[in-house]
């Protein structure tokens, strides 16, 4: 299938058909495989025959959501996983090992911190964090042997953007494998392993399901770093994804580029608005020209992404209070989904994180993520201008 066709890829991409001729995608909602002899069962084993085994190591719903993803993503190949954590988590502790180093940008998610400052190195990882885009810094946290590097672009929850191509440059020189989290910018918007990533990881739970249903992962890498390291970790490991999400899944892809422009078309729209709010001292989205690396972004991205962040003019209760007058937009820690959820980092998914860090980061106690969903845009402002006033 032409690369180009990506409307095509999302809707028909890894399609396979059982005798029944079905239209949509089988769900093989099944655990194990049988065998017509038990010689057939050794061979299926030996991987001297082509046959499902067990669905913690293939499954052919599973399958069909990896080749459509791997499609999208213009990847090799594709590993699906129980939950975005589980993607984070496999593709790092799958060829880490005792003694390696990884680098790591410190705007992370508070759980891919949680894994890279606080369980990789129980294992004897030796982990390092970057502040921020400056060459000078990333080149001095890799001017050693480093195995791995991990970031993710935009951040979660300030949507800081970093350059892929100029850390993946300076990682190679260093010897590490680059594995990006792109679930803010989506395999919509932004292509990491066009810029230089070698790994690609995603919680699809967020925009790929985006309707609020079912949690997911996936890591989109080469074959032979599958073959290498990630097969043989997950088979035995078991974070594998049920073939029932991945169908689920399947038919977010569908829709998944309609879904993705059309809320960041939104969002472009609601962080217009929010600028022009005298409640409202700061926002954060990338396609605005003020916000800091805008510029890149626009490289990076073709737009700004389903996310907005800003600072709400109050201490920690007034912004409370804002966001319970809210009446459309939901209180939510999730993102991506059809319906607009809001949510008060400080509080919430990024609680866990020292103050110190989260100050330096830039989340504040007045600091507010707000991920646009499919509603009608005046409404959404309406809504907040009726909170804020
Ligand atoms: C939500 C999220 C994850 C984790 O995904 P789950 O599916 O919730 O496990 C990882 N990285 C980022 C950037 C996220 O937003």
């Amino acid at each position: 299938m032409n690369k180009k066709n990506i409307d095509t890829i999302l809707v028909r991409g890894g399609l396979t058909r059982s005798n029944f001729d079905e239209t949509s995608e089988a769900l093989f909602l099944n655990s194990g495989y049988v065998y017509e002899s038990a010689e057939q069962a050794e061979a299926s084993f030996k991987q001297e025959i082509d046959h499902y085994v067990y669905s913690r190591y293939g499954n052919p719903t599973v399958e069909m959501f990896q080749n459509r993803l791997a499609l999208l993503e213009g990847a090799q190949s594709c590993f699906a996983t129980a939950t975005g954590m589980a993607a984070v988590f496999a593709s790092l502790a799958c060829f880490l090992k005792k003694g390696d180093r990884i680098v790591a940008s410190e705007a992370l998610f508070s759980s891919c911190h949680y894994i890279i400052n606080d369980i990789l190195p129980r294992y004897g990882i030796e982990a390092v964090f970057v502040f921020g885009n400056d060459k000078a810094d990333w080149e001095q946290a890799l001017s050693k042997p480093t195995q791995a590097v991990f970031l993710e672009t935009p951040s979660n929850p300030l949507l800081e953007v970093l350059d892929i191509r100029m850390i993946a440059d300076l990682a190679h020189q260093a010897g590490a494998r680059v594995v990006v989290d792109n679930v803010f910018a989506t395999p919509i918007l932004q292509k990491p392993l066009e810029l230089g990533a070698d790994i690609v990881v995603y919680s699809t739970t967020k925009h790929i399901d985006g309707q609020g249903r079912c949690l997911g992962g996936a890591i989109l890498c080469s074959q032979e770093f599958i073959d290498e390291h990630l097969l043989a970790f997950m088979r035995h490991t078991g974070p594998s994804m049920s073939p029932f999400n991945a169908w689920v899944m399947l038919k977010g892809l569908e829709t998944l580029r309609l879904r993705v422009e059309a809320q960041s078309h939104a969002a472009h729209k609601i962080a217009e608005f929010l600028q022009s709010q005298k409640k409202i001292l700061k926002t954060r989205y990338p396609a605005l020209p003020t916000h800091p690396q805008h510029q890149l972004a626009m490289q990076q991205m073709s737009m700004g992404s389903t996310l907005i962040s800003f600072d709400y003019d109050g201490d920690k209760a007034q912004v409370f209070r804002f966001l319970n007058r809210l009446q459309v937009i939901d209180i939510s820690n999730n993102l991506g989904d059809t319906k607009s959820l809001i949510t008060h980092p400080p509080t919430t998914t990024h609680k866990r994180l020292e103050e110190e860090i989260r100050l330096r980061l830039g989340i504040l106690p007045n600091s507010v993520r707000l991920s646009v969903g499919l509603e009608d845009v005046q409404d959404l402002c309406d809504d907040l201008a009726q909170a804020m006033n």
